[in-house]
């Protein structure tokens, strides 16, 4: 017979590793189906020192104490891409590449995706030097000259970090102050002033990356008198924010104008037994305490839907 399961739960950030652990308390037949890392964002970020109980942790060390949590209860994992929805109908319909998996409801827990530069020839660069402020990218520069784009947090981290590697690190942000933490942005003046190799490129904005195969250069425009300049690099980082890429979920969910999905304090999106949870949805704040809160939240109204009680 076909298989229906009460929840499927797409993603495997902690808002989604949250409502999978709060559904299987509450034993609900459930599904979660992540694409890559468990952990999401978290599994990339270098220190975790704001989430309750844990003073200073890794991002990877953080995301595989959530995974086994996850794991201790028993919960159906599948490691694919959904590719589709249909959520508009009573039985919920998850397509992955090789497969369609039903359920009664479904949470969605994508997070947010990396925002590109937008020049030319972009996908070209990308592992030929060019990259989205990966870890695992770091260290391919020791001794020569990065690019670090962006003014926040991984932008600010990322050039910290290159500084002790590389030659020689171009922070290039396209606002005059960076709007990272403000102890960041204070250790990146406190690295600026003990003479490491950053060089602050404010108010500018890469316009194209010049190299054959692999990178050799960056134009960079700076802003207030459109004058162009010519960097030589080897590599580019860019950190330049995240956005909602919600492609894959059905259109009749509704969104805001920036695409993020609309719900009420249940989590519950406009179709019924739909609920978005973590960075994904409309929230005043995407942080790992308000993922994991969401997620908590979203399975207790799953639960609650399927008695008919909302
Ligand atoms: C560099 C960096 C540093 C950060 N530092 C902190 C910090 O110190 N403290 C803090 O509280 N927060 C921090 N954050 C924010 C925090 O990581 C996010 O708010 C949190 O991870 C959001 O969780 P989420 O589950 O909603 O989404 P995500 O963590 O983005 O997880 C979404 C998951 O869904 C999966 N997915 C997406 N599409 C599909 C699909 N089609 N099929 C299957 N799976 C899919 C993805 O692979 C991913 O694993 C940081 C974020 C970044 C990028």
């Amino acid at each position: 017979m076909e298989e229906i399961f009460d929840l499927i739960i797409i993603g495997g950030g902690p808002a989604s590793m949250s409502a999978g652990i709060y559904a299987m308390q509450t034993k609900l037949k459930t599904l979660l189906i992540e694409r890559n890392t468990f952990g999401g964002q978290i599994a990339t970020t270098s220190s975790v020192d704001n989430y309750l109980g844990f003073q200073k942790i890794s991002g990877e060390e953080l995301s595989k104490k959530m995974y086994e949590h996850l794991l201790s209860t028993n919960i159906k994992i599948c490691n694919e891409e959904v590719t589709k929805t249909i959520l508009n109908e009573n039985i919920k319909q998850v397509f992955t590449h090789n497969n369609c998996y039903k359920s009664r409801t479904v949470i969605i827990g994508i997070g947010t995706s990396i925002r590109k530069l937008g020049v030319d020839n972009e996908n070209k660069y990308l592992g030929h030097g060019l990259s989205y402020s990966t870890l695992n990218d770091r260290d391919k520069f020791q001794n020569k000259c990065v690019a670090v784009v962006g003014g926040g947090n991984s932008a600010i981290e990322d050039a910290i970090y290159l500084s002790e590697k590389v030659k020689k690190v171009y922070l290039i942000h396209r606002r005059n102050e960076f709007r990272a933490d403000r102890k960041l942005v204070e250790m990146l003046y406190e690295k600026i002033n003990n003479n490491t190799q950053i060089e602050l490129k404010l108010e500018y904005k890469p316009i194209s990356i010049v190299g054959e195969n692999e990178i050799n250069q960056l134009k960079i425009i700076h802003i207030p008198d459109e004058k162009i300049e010519t960097i030589d690099v080897d590599g580019i980082f860019v950190a330049i924010g995240r956005g909602a890429d919600t492609d894959i979920i059905d259109i009749n969910v509704n969104r805001n104008n920036s695409g993020y999905i609309i719900t009420d304090e249940q989590m519950k999106t406009n179709l019924p037994g739909v609920f978005a949870v973590g960075d994904i949805r409309n929230t005043p704040l995407r942080q790992i305490v308000t993922a994991t809160s969401d997620g908590a939240i979203a399975s207790i109204s799953a639960l609650n839907y399927i008695k008919g009680n909302i």
